[in-house]
């Protein structure tokens, strides 16, 4: 069960109109893949969080040549022996985005080895479903705030008409359009009533405001009956603490942090009410499982970050089938054939649930033809 060749798969879709989230304007979807083979004729699939430059380039001349020859029975300690190379490499941080794919690659490409899903590898499926909540509601290019609340109510209506029960909605719209954290609440407001009581509710800022701006913002969700504000400051400990304190609304974060011990540090600060890990950014599956357990421990449940490809909601499907307490699935609402069209079966919510894959691995097959479409190096 040696690794024999592991190579990046770039690839990039241009968007028809570009979103945005608080932070920034999105005009295409980028991911850089990793397709991981083994002697025996096993491939294996994994995705790096973040742009194809820098993830690209390591996983081809750095992280791949190192791995051929290494053997997938053997991955955790292999994982491991990277991450120590890679901090030793690179000093102040470790390059996590593509330790992360080529992690999960280890992993589908083991499960497909042995028969197993990647959830049984873990310890067993504790679900066959997965209940999902509908991300979406991003900002589009409007003149008026009007316009941009309609177009958000609409497209929450819909999400509900399609059977969701809970939805996450962007808020933080100063950067963008000058409009203060007031016009942020009434978004949240307009949704609210669009949606009714019981929706569950979720509320996304992308770490947009200054500690005392989030405070002010808390106070209102309370009153919106919002389920968790997530990322309302920067990713520091310290913020999120100082916020926990003083707030009643749940905090949500974990997209921008890595490893175990940021999490540790987290839970220890009692900083957070929901953790939100990302598979292809926090060090890959097995940290993201490890990751719910410690959170588990502290009572505090997890909801993995997803905004990925195909692989990626694989990849948390599979983790979330292994995980205890009651976890969710983020599912991306926002159209794109790099999640529906890359993949056999194609993952699609049945209601409010979604469910995982079954087959070894990560549980999806990858259709050549839609990578042959969007590959940047093609
Ligand atoms: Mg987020």
């Amino acid at each position: 069960m040696e690794i024999s060749s592991v190579d990046a798969i770039p690839l990039r879709r241009e968007l028809d109109a570009s979103f945005a989230n608080a932070q920034k304007w999105i005009d295409a979807r980028e991911y850089c893949l990793v397709r991981l083979e083994t002697t025996d004729g096993i491939t294996g699939w994994g995705e790096c969080w973040g742009p194809v430059a820098g993830n690209r380039e390591l996983v081809e001349s750095r992280i791949g040549p190192w791995l051929v020859g290494r053997d997938l029975a053997n991955r955790q300690a292999v994982i491991d022996e990277l991450r120590f190379r890679l901090q030793s490499a690179y000093h102040s941080y470790v390059p996590v985005s593509a330790l992360s794919g080529v992690e999960i690659a280890m992993w589908d490409a083991y499960g497909r080895s042995v028969g197993a899903t990647v959830g049984e590898l873990l310890g067993g499926r504790r679900r066959e479903t997965v209940p999902a909540y509908a991300t979406g509601h991003f900002f589009s290019d409007v003149d008026e705030f009007e316009t941009l609340r309609d177009n958000i109510v609409e497209e929450a209506t819909g999400h509900v008409s399609a059977g969701f029960t809970a939805l996450k909605q962007k808020i933080g719209l100063e950067r963008h359009f000058g409009w203060d954290h007031t016009a942020d609440l009434a978004l949240v407001t307009a949704v609210r009533a669009a949606v009714g009581d019981d929706v569950d509710l979720m509320v996304d800022a992308n770490h947009a405001y200054d500690l005392p701006t989030a405070k002010a913002v808390a106070a209102g969700l309370d009153d919106l009956d919002v389920t968790f504000f997530e990322e309302p400051v920067p990713p520091q400990v310290r913020y999120y603490k100082q916020l926990a304190a003083d707030v009643s609304v749940p905090i949500a974060t974990g997209e921008c942090f890595a490893f175990e011990q940021s999490f540790d540090a987290l839970l220890d600060a009692g900083a957070l009410d929901y953790a939100q890990p990302d598979v292809t950014s926090v060090g890959g599956i097995e940290m993201t499982h490890r990751i719910a357990r410690q959170a588990r421990a502290a009572n505090v449940p997890c909801y993995p970050h997803v905004f990925g490809s195909a692989v990626a909601l694989a990849a948390s499907l599979q983790v979330l089938s292994a995980i205890p307490g009651e976890p969710r699935l983020e599912f991306d609402r926002t159209p794109n054939p790099l999640r529906e069209e890359l993949a056999e079966p194609t993952i699609e919510n049945e209601g409010a649930m979604v469910p995982v894959p079954d087959g070894p691995g990560l549980g999806i097959d990858i259709e050549p033809e839609t990578i042959e479409r969007f590959r940047l190096d093609a």
